[in-house]
């Protein structure tokens, strides 16, 4: 593909039967790990509609063919269910590498922050891929610097109950870097901040899905400790346009991607109330370990150079999701993953 010049963004690799995007863009053929998941299914549906080719890997861990179901029969999209632990072979342009059992009541299962990513980092390699791999803020641990940077480098237990996670992610980084200096792997790291929106799984135990899936069933908000600890909550749609910005653009990172609005959860509490039903009560529970006391990302590295900042405040995008969830547990159809 000589007509991509420096830039980067084409792949060296071209495939036959490749379909054209659009005016002045040849499609890409890309990967997305955990595709079914949430963040997962609106990315590929953004990549879908941009005009390129999208095959999703997903063992179903957590996500849902229904969070996709309205690709099938696309004969640019293509579903495999495939455990990233194990190898596999394709041929592609760029890798999202989402798969991931992200969220504190699964994480503990498997090691797919670690085998799943050098699978991805060692197919990255062999095609001449660019593989972008989604951190996350878990690997800043329990924060000592506030807001975070990206030059923060953290303060994580080894030992403790979040550690497959945070460890896990923190590994996940240190092979991407190793293929990026050693195999001249292109290479994109994001670490994503607490990010909420429809297709949530509702069984992960998050707060923000709990919190809106309790009101909804006319249940109280179960509220960890005494709700003091903050966090800074993302709309699903502002961390995908990140993620493609940084795909395309020609820094590595680590870029935090997050929305900056911090609340502690009692806010957060308020905030849900709000915007679904005033009479909604709160009941405390006591706190999971090494729950961190407060994280807001610092997204100057972002803005600069990826022109990328969120759009979409926790005010506006609480009531983007309340339908959806409204409608799945109406339904019934609410995806336990396991
Ligand atoms: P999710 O659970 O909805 O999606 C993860 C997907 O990965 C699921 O579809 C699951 O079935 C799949 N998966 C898990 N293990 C797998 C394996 N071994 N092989 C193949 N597929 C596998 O979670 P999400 O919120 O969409 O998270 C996506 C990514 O973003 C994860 O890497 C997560 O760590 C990261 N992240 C998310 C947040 C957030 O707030 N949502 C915050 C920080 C980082
Ligand atoms: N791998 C894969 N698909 C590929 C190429 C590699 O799943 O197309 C896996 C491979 O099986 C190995 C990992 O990625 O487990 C790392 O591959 P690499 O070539 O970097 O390492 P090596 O096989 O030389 O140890
Ligand atoms: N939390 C809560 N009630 C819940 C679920 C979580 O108060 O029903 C708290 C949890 O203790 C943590 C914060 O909300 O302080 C965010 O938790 P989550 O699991 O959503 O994300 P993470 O801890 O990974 O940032």
């Amino acid at each position: 593909d000589s007509s991509s010049g420096s830039s980067g963004f084409f792949s060296k690799r071209t495939f036959p039967g490749r379909v054209p995007a659009g005016i002045g863009r040849k499609s890409l053929r890309i990967v997305v790990t955990g595709g079914a998941g949430f963040v997962g299914s609106h990315l590929v549906d953004k990549l879908i509609s941009r005009g390129d080719e999208v095959i999703v890997i997903d063992n179903f861990f957590t996500g849902r063919k229904e969070n996709l179901v309205h690709l099938f029969g696309n004969p640019r999209f293509e579903l495999i269910r495939h455990d990233v632990v194990e190898p596999i072979l394709l041929e592609v342009d760029q890798i999202y590498h989402l798969a991931c059992p992200a969220s504190p009541v699964h994480y503990k299962y498997n090691p797919t922050n670690v085998m799943g990513t050098l699978n991805m980092l060692g197919l990255a390699k062999r095609v001449g891929a660019r593989f972008l791999l989604t951190s996350t803020s878990e690997v800043y641990g329990d924060p000592l610097e506030h807001p975070q940077k990206e030059t923060y480098w953290g303060n994580v237990n080894p030992i403790g109950e979040r550690s497959c996670y945070d460890e896990g992610k923190r590994t996940a980084e240190t092979l991407t870097m190793d293929y990026h200096r050693g195999a001249d792997v292109e290479v994109r790291i994001a670490r994503i901040f607490n990010t909420y929106g429809p297709r949530m799984c509702l069984y992960d135990g998050r707060v923000v899905s709990n919190f809106v899936a309790q009101v909804i069933r006319k249940q109280p908000m179960t509220v960890y400790g005494d709700g003091k600890q903050t966090r800074s909550f993302q709309y699903v749609s502002d961390l995908v346009d990140g993620l493609v910005a940084l795909m395309e653009g020609e820094h590595v990172g680590p870029f935090n991607l997050g929305n900056p609005g911090e609340f502690t959860m009692l806010e957060l509490a308020e905030v849900v109330k709000e915007t679904i039903d005033s009479s909604a009560t709160i009941e405390f529970k006591p706190n999971t370990a090494d729950d961190p006391h407060k994280r807001k990302p610092d997204i100057s590295k972002a803005k600069e150079l990826l022109n990328w900042e969120p759009r979409i405040s926790l005010r506006e995008g609480l009531p983007l999701m309340v339908n959806d969830f409204r409608n799945r547990i109406l339904n019934g159809d609410e995806g336990k993953g396991l």
